[in-house]
């Protein structure tokens, strides 16, 4: 493991965020964190909204960069069923992608 792989949980992660699992999680946030060192993610979407704009391809976004987005892994992970099913065309298909 190298040294950008660690992730350091400080006082927030433990007070402040609503809970173990579900939206704004501890599990949602480390989920968000993973992605960047296991995926090479970024933050092209932040929040939960943006990140359902970006998916939707709404106002000129680009679904496809959902894939490089941290906060798209952790809000679909949190609560997946809130989600298009991408083969429903609602999303495009993702054998395309
Ligand atoms: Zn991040």
């Amino acid at each position: 493991m190298e040294s950008e792989d660690l992730i350091i949980l400080c006082p927030y992660f433990f007070n402040d965020l609503k809970g173990a699992v579900g939206p704004e999680s501890r599990a949602g946030a480390l989920i968000h964190e993973a992605t960047h060192f296991i995926g090479k993610t970024g933050h092209t979407a932040v929040g939960e909204f943006a990140c359902r704009i970006l998916a939707l391809g709404e106002f000129g976004s680009d679904p496809k960069r959902c894939i490089w987005n941290a906060d798209s892994y952790r809000y679909f992970a949190e609560d997946p069923d809130s989600w298009p099913n991408p083969h429903d065309n609602a999303m495009g298909n993702l054998s395309e992608w």
